[in-house]
């Protein structure tokens, strides 16, 4: 018997048809002699929906009140899924994240997780009840309803599944696992039968939206063994081993001792709508870095890629980094006004909107020489110019033109022999 926490997303949720159809891989799971707690996503478009209808309301509404909005689409998923589970005669309740309580900071719109009490979950366990829990919020510590941000109910998830020492995190989506890259871009991605919290984390922070980047750090800190599967699998098919035995469909994203066969490069991953700003003849002092980048930092604006030059002459130097497209503007306009008032001194600001990062993913690069130049030379065979590069121990990115961002995937992947041997 183990005790497993199981996760479903938006298109898991999207009618009350499929919320049947997800039910039914709990009762296998309960079936089986399993302890399960559920959590639920909203219906698949649901939350986008919700957010247009606050910003149509006010430009300018108070974040308590986007939350308080946005977390009612979980609240109906979980109430559904409780009835469902009951008429399939397996006792089960909702729980909005007040009730269990899941106690976040107030950072409203992107709260983080503080405290979970399993109690109450684990005594309805142990009874044979199957709790059923919104994702996606938690309680602040003024008692106001908080939302993790977008995709947060995997987050939700795997700190469900640390509060009830949970054996594994099974997070069911519409994909049947973690793929070398998105499979809605290059057809020939091929499914991992295991990836590492390490290169997931990267994977997922470099654009892999299947899971979110808080959801892996939780999982890593607290040793949460995810399981990537997809609801839409026949419920009644013979299951996979939990450590994941290879040929059955799933992605157990687990620690880098448990893979045997590591790759050099396990992934390519894309990120659109990235806006590349650079700064001209900045005064090259100690502490300009920490006034452009905490000008930034104040407004709430995150930054990417961040390349500095040498300074030629000793007195100035050039700054170019990466922000989302969407805070383009902002970041120009404080940046602007930073420098009318001599918070920061440069000659000139540039920049333009419509970049695309994409990486290479691999813990065998610690060890391999020439992933990144091979990367570049594989690029440059396709006429693909990069305009910024970035490396970290396990992985290389590069920003190029957003037209040719699925080339790029497309041309890395089958550079690096991932391509699917049957496509
Ligand atoms: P859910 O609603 O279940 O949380 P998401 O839409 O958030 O699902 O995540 C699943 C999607 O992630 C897939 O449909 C797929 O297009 C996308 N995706 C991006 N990169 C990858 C990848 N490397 N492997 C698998 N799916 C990926
Ligand atoms: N419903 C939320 C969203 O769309 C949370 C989630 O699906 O994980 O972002
Ligand atoms: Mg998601």
């Amino acid at each position: 018997m183990a005790r497993i926490v199981v996760k479903f997303g938006g298109t898991s949720v999207a009618t009350v048809e499929r919320i049947r159809q997800s039910a039914r891989h709990v009762k296998r799971e309960v079936e089986a002699g399993n302890e399960v707690c559920v959590v639920v996503s909203a219906m698949s478009g649901k939350t986008n929906e919700l957010v247009g209808w606050v910003n149509e309301a006010s430009t300018f509404h108070d974040a308590r009140e986007y939350d308080a909005v946005v977390a009612s689409g979980e609240q109906v998923t979980a109430g559904l899924m409780a009835i469902v589970l009951s008429e399939m005669g397996i006792q089960s309740r909702s729980f909005a994240g007040w009730q269990v309580p899941i106690k976040t900071d107030d950072a409203h719109g992107a709260a983080r997780i503080v405290e979970i009490d399993g109690t109450e979950l684990d005594k309805r366990m142990k009874d044979g009840w199957v709790p059923v829990i919104t994702g996606f919020q938690g309680v602040s510590p003024h008692n106001r309803i908080t939302t993790l941000g977008r995709g947060g109910s995997d987050t939700s998830a795997v700190a469900v599944a640390a509060a009830v020492k949970a054996d594994r995190c099974d997070i069911y989506t519409d994909v049947d696992g973690v793929y070398t890259t998105d499979p809605r871009i290059v057809p020939k991605a091929q499914r991992l039968s295991k990836i590492s919290f390490e290169e997931m984390l990267e994977m997922a922070s470099l654009g892999a939206k299947v899971l979110m980047i808080r959801s892996v750090e939780m999982a890593m800190a607290h040793k949460v063994r995810l399981l990537v599967r997809s609801s839409f699998d026949d419920p009644d098919a013979p299951q996979l081993a939990p450590d994941g035995t290879p040929g059955v469909p799933g992605t157990l994203v687990c620690d880098e001792d448990e893979i045997m066969e590591k790759q050099i490069v396990s992934g390519v991953t894309l990120a659109k709508a990235e806006a590349k700003i650079t700064l001209r003849d900045v005064k090259d002092n100690p502490g300009v870095a920490a006034a452009i980048f905490g000008a930034l930092a104040d407004e709430g604006i995150i930054v990417d890629m961040i390349v500095q030059n040498i300074a030629d002459d000793g007195a100035t130097t050039d700054i170019t980094f990466t922000v989302p497209d969407s805070e383009y503007d902002k970041a120009i306009k404080t940046l602007q006004a930073a420098g009318t008032d001599k918070r920061i001194e440069y000659a000139r600001i540039s920049g333009s909107k419509g970049g695309a990062k994409i990486s290479v993913v691999g813990v065998g690069m610690r060890s391999h020489a020439g992933v990144a130049s091979s990367m570049f030379k594989a690029l440059a065979d396709k006429g693909i110019n990069i305009q910024l590069i970035t490396t970290s121990e396990i992985k290389t990115s590069v920003l190029i033109d957003e037209q040719y961002a699925e080339l790029a995937v497309r041309a890395l992947h089958t550079y690096y022999g991932l391509d699917r041997k049957d496509a």
